[in-house]
């Protein structure tokens, strides 16, 4: 019995389309490993060819499907040519999982400078924006849709020396909010996931500029460590998956308690 309801878990997504940008390492990756084994036909969406190619291979040796679409998402053409060959290759799509994103160096506001802001407002906040849009349009076609855009809790409350970073995640909050309001009765929910420091490519990055900053970061969190990419991967499935059917322009925090005290 035990062993029948653990399939019945494993395959919730049999049958769905789902698509997940910055797909080719981190959380993408976990996620986009997640739908696959739930069953799910998988669209890896990023601009790393390599990565986004040994994503979906990945995918596919461990019994799953999925296609691989080099796409910058930051621009608009891009874009939109990744939700049409997810139609016209797999014929709809269910869940996005708008993920990718970039880091900003730890500075003080004072220090940053404007093409810094440019950057990580394109990826972070126009990224968003543009895979919401195009992504919308197909889910109104069809009726229904979930769709999850990774915040930060950067997004929730601010982030000293991250002040552009956090800025670009309030505006995901903020258009996952006002979607989530536009298109539910097009029964489409719409909520953004909010981790904390999560054991990632971009944390390592981040850690190999500042080493000392591992253990004063630790120290912050309740739960005595950071985070793993499987533990947002399995929020997000939980926020596309008929579970979470009354819940939309939420912000689940995923953080190790660190925006409870
Ligand atoms: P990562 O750097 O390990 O992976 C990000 C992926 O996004 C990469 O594969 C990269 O190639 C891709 N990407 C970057 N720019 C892109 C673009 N223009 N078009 C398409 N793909 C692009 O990062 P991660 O830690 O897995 O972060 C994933 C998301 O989670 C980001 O939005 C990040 O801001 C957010 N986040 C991460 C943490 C953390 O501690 N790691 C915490 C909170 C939020």
């Amino acid at each position: 019995m035990v062993g029948k309801n653990k399939v019945q878990q494993e395959k919730a997504f049999e049958g769905k389309v789902a698509m997940v940008t910055g797909a080719a390492g981190g959380i993408g990756r976990a996620t986009a490993l997640a739908f696959g084994r739930a069953g799910a036909c998988v669209v890896v969406a990023d601009m790393s060819v390599d990565g986004g190619h040994a994503t979906a291979a990945m995918i596919v040796e461990a019994g799953g499907k999925a296609l691989f679409v080099q796409t910058n998402v930051t621009r608009a053409n891009e874009v939109e040519a990744l939700i049409d060959k997810t139609v016209s290759y797999y014929g709809k799509l269910d869940c996005a999982f708008n993920n990718a994103g970039i880091e900003e160096e730890y500075l003080h506001l004072a220090d940053t400078d404007e093409a810094m802001f440019d950057r990580i407002m394109n990826v972070n906040v126009k990224g968003a924006w543009l895979c919401m849009k195009y992504q919308l349009r197909q889910m109104v076609k069809q009726g229904n849709g979930a769709i999850v855009n990774t915040a930060s809790v950067a997004g929730l409350v601010g982030a000293p020396t991250q002040a552009i970073y956090a800025a670009s995640k309030h505006a995901v909050v903020g258009m996952t909010k006002t979607a989530a309001a536009e298109y539910g009765r097009s029964g489409i929910r719409i909520n953004s996931v909010c981790p904390g420091v999560i054991n990632t490519p971009m944390l390592a990055r981040a850690l190999e500029r500042e080493p000392s900053r591992q253990k004063s970061l630790r120290n912050l969190y309740p739960i005595g460590r950071f985070g793993e990419a499987n533990e947002i991967a399995n929020a997000a499935l939980w926020l596309c998956s008929e579970q979470a059917s009354f819940v939309t322009g939420h912000q689940l925090t995923v953080d190790g308690g660190l925006t409870a005290i």
